[in-house]
């Protein structure tokens, strides 16, 4: 049991030729038999990888040893399996999609590192908001006990909907979180930059908060969304109640499907159940397609 690990990282750092590491870091993780998904740009390297204990120690020396990634922090799952089915190397403008016109250097401006404890202080002050900076179908799966939900579908509508809700954030200390931190890195910097000065942001993430001895997680509802084959992950150890809700009838559920109609593929959670019920598809036109995976399966 538990042979595999599944790890999440990034590392923000001016890489000069992202194609030709794209090109060497490819080769170098199928060499070592790792199933995952990085991504490279100018501003560095974020990723998440699985493999086994053997293959993770060494990739995650490797990284550690070289220069350009001096500092970079794992977070480690262990896993029973691999949690991908291929190996994907990509070039990327920007780590995470935020389209700035006028783009921010984490290296340069950030909000402060807040450690789980301080966090859960802060989640307990009426001073402070605490607010997701991930997008709408993340939080609703789970999220910290009165975070703020902006609505968004993508990461890049951030920046508009605070300026658009703006009133909500006054005369407030701030803090920001995201699964592992890679989001919060320009969120917190760019609220910076619009003139916010108490701006922290979860160190490490959801996902670091999670393992804190201590902290256990605690005031994490629901549970959390990631982006490998687990698709969600508990984070809190001491009370987990259920935040979910079944896409078709709103009874609690934190099971996700996708669409089967293979133009669609939406995200949707939904029980068992409603899954045959409803052919595991998100709407009417989705049960009627002639390449419906479900009606395609199940005859
Ligand atoms: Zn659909």
């Amino acid at each position: 049991m538990n042979q595999y690990r599944i790890l999440l990282y990034y590392h923000y750092t001016q890489i000069d030729d992202p194609e030709t590491l794209r090109e060497q870091h490819l080769k170098y993780c199928k060499e070592l038999g790792l199933l995952g998904r990085v991504f490279i740009s100018s501003e560095g390297i974020n990723g998440t990888v699985s493999g086994t204990i053997e293959q993770t120690d060494l990739y995650m020396n490797n990284l550690k040893s070289n220069p350009l990634f001096k500092g970079i922090i794992f977070k480690i799952d262990e896993s029973n399996g691999h949690a991908f089915k291929k190996m994907h190397v990509r070039v990327k403008n920007e780590l995470v999609n935020f389209s700035l016109e006028d783009d921010i250097n984490p290296l340069d401006i950030t909000g402060k590192y807040v450690e789980p404890k301080e966090f859960y202080n802060g989640l307990n002050d009426p001073n402070t908001l605490v607010i997701d900076a991930r997008n709408d179908y993340e939080y609703d799966l789970g999220h910290f006990k009165g975070a703020l939900k902006p609505e968004i579908k993508r990461f890049r509508e951030l920046p508009n909907w605070i300026r658009e809700n703006k009133h909500l954030l006054k005369g407030k200390k701030i803090l920001t979180y995201c699964t592992g931190g890679v989001r919060c890195e320009k969120f917190s910097g760019w609220l910076k930059k619009e003139g916010f000065d108490d701006v922290g942001q979860l160190h490490g993430g959801i996902v670091t908060y999670g393992k804190h001895p201590e902290v256990k997680g605690q005031l994490w509802e629901g549970n959390c969304y990631v982006f490998d084959q687990r698709i969600s992950i508990p984070i809190n150890q001491v009370n987990h109640v259920i935040v979910g809700k079944d896409y078709f009838t709103g009874e609690p559920c934190e099971r996700y499907i996708n669409c089967a109609n293979p133009e669609c593929n939406k995200q949707i959670i939904c029980s068992e159940e409603n899954e045959h019920k409803y052919l595991g598809s998100c709407s009417k036109e989705c049960r009627e397609h002639p390449r419906n995976r479900y009606v395609l399966k199940n005859k």
